[in-house]
């Protein structure tokens, strides 16, 4: 039996909501990295396990690692001409 799922439950930095990513087995991560950078990377890639791409996506932004009402907020504040909520 080889190993089916790797994934990391992130609590949101933005709202404090938990949501998980998934790691592929079979990556392998630069030397020097720990399971905290993986998990950031997987952040970073945009995917949030059981999400649809339609949700749309998590985000790294600032340092801060945000679920995906936190990533649409951040984007819409960070757009040209964009409003706050
Ligand atoms: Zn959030």
């Amino acid at each position: 039996m080889g190993v089916v799922s790797i994934q990391s439950t992130v609590s949101c930095d933005g709202c404090g909501t938990h949501f998980k990513v998934d790691h592929d087995p079979a990556y392998k991560p630069p030397a020097g990295w720990s399971l905290f950078d993986v998990a950031e990377d997987a952040v970073r890639g945009g995917y949030v396990l059981g999400s649809s791409l339609f949700d749309g996506s998590c985000s790294v932004q600032n340092g801060s690692m945000l679920c995906i009402p936190c990533t649409r907020a951040a984007d819409r504040a960070a757009a040209p001409g964009g409003r706050q909520e």
